[in-house]
């Protein structure tokens, strides 16, 4: 099998060496550079990978303003971005999801759970992208031709839209969605919602899951996700 391509962008050189001898150590190539100039000239010169690793906190250009302006050039070819940030930047890490960052990690880390990590985002890439039908996961069975949902095989009652972000939730396992991001996938840009009708939603769609309502986990200051698979 080929070798996945990762590109580790990060400044502290301690930390680059980390990731890079982990990589390497499973199979992983890896290209590292210090900065997000340095990280788009490398992707404006045709290199490509399957996984970004990208450092919030960079001088120069940040690492929001690198996930926006790759997640909005259509000539790079679009894959994850796991970030890694350092616990005190929660609103940077609201920030980068915004701009389309697909997973986090708060610095010091465990490199065997950003490896687990790495591997998850990757199989999400390789899944076909006609979303299959049915979902079950933990109990809880969606079939969304049908709008049906069933806990355990007991058909629950759900509004669409606690069918809709159930859906969004299960089909991406472990991925902290923001509340604004809930919004937008519901209801498109600029739709005129408030934080806390997600969050009433949220209460709604636990009380409908009953003994499973502890698979939607609250993220401080950042969102929810569903339990990792
Ligand atoms: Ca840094």
């Amino acid at each position: 099998m080929e070798k996945k391509r990762i590109l580790i962008i990060e400044d502290e050189n301690a930390i680059a060496e980390i990731l890079e001898f982990n990589l390497r150590k499973n199979s992983y190539e890896c290209v590292r550079v210090d900065s997000g100039e340095k990280a788009l000239a490398l992707l404006d010169n045709g290199e490509s990978f399957d996984l970004i690793l990208l450092d919030l906190m960079l001088a120069g250009m940040d690492g929001t303003d690198f996930c926006r302006i790759y997640r909005s050039s259509p000539r790079f070819k679009q894959v994850p971005i796991i970030m890694l940030t350092a616990r005190s930047e929660e609103g940077d890490i609201v920030g980068g999801l915004e701009f389309g960052a697909d997973d986090y990690m708060t610095k010091p880390f465990s490199p065997r759970v950003l490896l687990a990590r790495i591997r998850a985002q990757l199989r999400a890439e390789g899944r076909s992208s006609v979303p299959e039908r049915k979902i079950f996961l933990h109990g809880i069975e969606l079939d969304s031709d049908f709008h049906e949902a069933k806990v355990f095989g007991k058909s629950i009652d759900l509004t669409a839209n606690e069918f809709g972000v159930l859906e969004m939730f299960m089909r991406s396992p472990g991925k902290v969605f923001t509340r604004d991001a809930i919004i937008r996938n519901l209801h498109g840009d600029g739709y005129p919602v408030t934080d806390r009708a997600v969050d009433v939603t949220i209460v709604n769609l636990r009380k409908k899951l009953g003994t499973n309502s502890s698979l939607i986990e609250t993220v401080r200051g950042v969102g929810y996700r569903f339990i990792r698979a």
